[in-house]
């Protein structure tokens, strides 16, 4: 197939286009590098390097006729949303509208979007599942929440076939320590750093935490079975930060001190999705363990650190 990843040079979208590569597919990576590299691109990936929210995109679509549009780029920090919602706004929800005027006149393509656990909110029970009320907490919840929305009416208006991919919190070899799920990626610099671990709150507040190959492997499946809807892509599983730093000091072999401070504006309560509507309607499973999906990042952080 061949397949534009928006955002394709981001911690999510490098590990995405090694894995469509490697499934043998042409990828075209459509990317502005504001929080991506360039490095973390995989040498077969064709680059666009361009901003999302541009006319222009428009018209480099059409020139690429993709079989399927896997939009990851946007602004994905919480904090940085609170600080400046118009931009956060400006990418994520304006950005989002530019990719479907373009895919208007494309009636094959499939358009899978990424959106958040982010716009569920704080929720009165444990597992959330997509019929769930949406209510986001923070500015960043209430763009992607948008975005959704532009979706669903595109999608309707034009028939367009889009699919809806709410993740958990994401984990893994690159992140960097600002993004969405970014309290492993902070972890990981502290304990590399031999820095005491910052907890927010008072850590009892729980993330599903899902490695980032399990959600490439979703986006995958969403595409080869042509699942048009919405779907959470999670373990169904949570953990707490104090529990987490706890395993995260083990498995890294160092004692590490940990501090409790404020807690942040917008951050949710306890946040656990079920998986098992993708889960019927295909073979994917979440395969890494928390265990595991910890280890190989440490694995990978310590070894970059030693280069
Ligand atoms: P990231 O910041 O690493 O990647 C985003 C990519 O988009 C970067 O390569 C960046 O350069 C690019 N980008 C940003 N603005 C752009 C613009 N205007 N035009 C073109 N490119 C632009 O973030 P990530 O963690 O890899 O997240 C990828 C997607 O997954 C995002 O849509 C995010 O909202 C979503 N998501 C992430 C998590 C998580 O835990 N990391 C959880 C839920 C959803």
């Amino acid at each position: 197939m061949r397949i534009i990843v928006t955002g394709g040079a981001g911690f999510i979208g490098s590990h995405v286009v090694e894995d469509l590569i490697s499934n043998g597919h042409e990828v075209h990576v459509l990317d502005n590098f504001s929080t991506g590299s360039r490095d973390w691109l995989h040498p077969s990936a064709l680059i666009h390097a361009g901003d999302i929210r541009r006319r222009a995109v428009v018209s480099l679509i059409h020139s690429i006729q993709p079989d399927v549009i896997v939009h990851l780029a946007a602004q994905a920090d919480v904090k940085q949303s609170q600080e400046n919602p118009y931009d956060d706004l400006a990418v994520n929800a304006s950005g989002t509208i530019r990719l479907l005027q373009a895919c208007t006149s494309l009636k094959n393509t499939h358009f899978i979007f990424a959106s958040t656990s982010a716009i569920y909110g704080d929720q009165s029970h444990t597992t959330i599942t997509e019929n769930d009320s949406l209510q986001p907490s923070s500015c960043y919840g209430l763009s992607k929440w948008t975005a959704e929305q532009y979706i669903r009416l595109f999608s309707q208006q034009y028939e367009l076939r889009s699919s809806i991919l709410r993740f958990a919190n994401v984990y893994g070899p690159r992140q960097t320590p600002k993004g969405e799920g970014g309290v492993i990626a902070l972890f990981t610099d502290r304990i590399l750093h031999n820095k005491p671990l910052l907890i927010h709150g008072d850590g009892e507040q729980t993330r599903d935490f899902i490695y980032v190959k399990d959600v490439s492997g979703a986006i995958q499946s969403v595409a080869e079975y042509h699942l048009y809807d919405t779907f959470n892509v999670s373990t169904g599983k949570s953990v707490s930060i104090n529990e987490l730093s706890l395993i995260y000091e083990q498995l890294s072999g160092r004692n590490i001190e940990r501090q409790w401070g404020e807690k942040r504006i917008g951050d949710i309560r306890h946040s656990c999705l079920s998986a098992n509507k993708l889960q019927q309607l295909s073979t994917w499973r979440p395969s890494y363990s928390l265990h595991q999906g910890l280890a190989l990042t440490w694995q990978y952080a310590a070894a970059f650190q030693s280069v």
